[in-house]
């Protein structure tokens, strides 16, 4: 008995495994171009951005490590060379799952200093364990509240926003180039996912909507984290998903609300088509509800 049931969980690993490997086998990394010199990438997990020239390639996110070599090709037929700096929007594994073998490569990897002290160690969400990160693959240079940084003549600016999708995420803008990568602060035309077991929160996705919308103009190029391509008008849209389901939880909660009385389709009304694999109006209404009853 004791070895039919080790038979058949190693049957499942080997399931498992394929499962997850053949996922990745059949991605292909389509590229979305912005200006002469940003790109947005596209495969499975975040949206990447990349900023090359003749010298350096700037990259924003890494998707998932099975990836790495998917994307250092393409990053490859696109500028002739590999990444040298790598900024990660916040620590989840489809936006910095890749670390480690682009550090291998020579990138030097740029993060909120919460994204280096979540990957160091442990962490564990429900029944989701994620191990410690090796040290080659965290973050080497962080900030606390944002830096400003030069690929050759063109500023670069990252702006922490506090308490939003994670408590580490980063806005990355090229003012010159009128572009802005704003990791899972924006997921266009689905529902987000906030991850109040990393120190998210629904006021904070709000804020950050909002000091997003003050960086941007009728031209900027805005990538979500996931998502298509997006300009200011989607974010309106976004931030106003955002203030009028708070709205209507809030509500709930001053009514004597429950989480178990909770009417999802009436919270998310209107909405409906931005349902997806991960986040359904369920997940959202509740996480909302969560984050609202939480706060201090
Ligand atoms: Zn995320």
């Amino acid at each position: 008995m004791l070895r039919r049931v080790a038979i058949l969980s190693a049957l499942t690993v080997i399931q498992l495994s394929s499962f997850a490997q053949g996922r990745f086998d059949d991605v292909v990394i389509k590229d979305y171009k912005l200006t002469d010199n940003i790109y947005m990438l596209e495969g499975s997990g975040g949206n990447v951005g990349i900023y090359i020239n003749d010298d350096e390639v700037l990259m924003i996110d890494d998707q998932f490590a099975p990836l790495s070599d998917k994307l250092k090709a393409k990053i490859k037929e696109l500028s002739g060379g590999k990444t040298t700096r790598l900024i990660n929007t916040h620590w989840h594994g489809d936006h910095s799952g890749g670390n480690e073998n682009f550090a291998k490569d020579g990138a030097m990897i740029f993060a909120h200093e919460n994204v280096r002290g979540r990957m160091s160690k442990e962490v564990v969400r429900g029944d989701r364990v994620t191990p410690p990160s090796p040290d080659i693959a965290l973050p080497v240079v962080t900030f606390k509240e944002g830096m400003q940084l030069y690929i050759m003549d063109e500023p670069v600016i990252i702006t922490h926003v506090h308490r939003a999708h994670t408590d580490g995420d980063s806005f990355v803008f090229f003012p010159e180039s009128n572009v802005l990568h704003m990791g899972d602060c924006f997921f266009h035309k689905r529902f987000p996912f906030i991850d109040l077991n990393s120190g998210g929160s629904i006021d904070g996705v709000i804020s950050a909507a909002e000091a997003a919308l003050m960086l941007v103009d009728d031209n900027t190029q805005i990538i979500p984290g996931h998502g298509p391509m997006a300009t200011k008008s989607d974010l309106v849209i976004y931030h106003a998903f955002l203030t009028a389901t708070k709205n209507k939880v809030v509500d709930h909660i001053n009514n004597g609300g429950t989480l178990e009385s909770l009417d999802p389709s009436k919270i998310t009304e209107g909405y409906e088509a931005w349902t997806w694999g991960f986040i359904n109006a369920e997940k959202i209404s509740q996480t909302i509800f969560n984050s609202l009853s939480s706060e201090d």
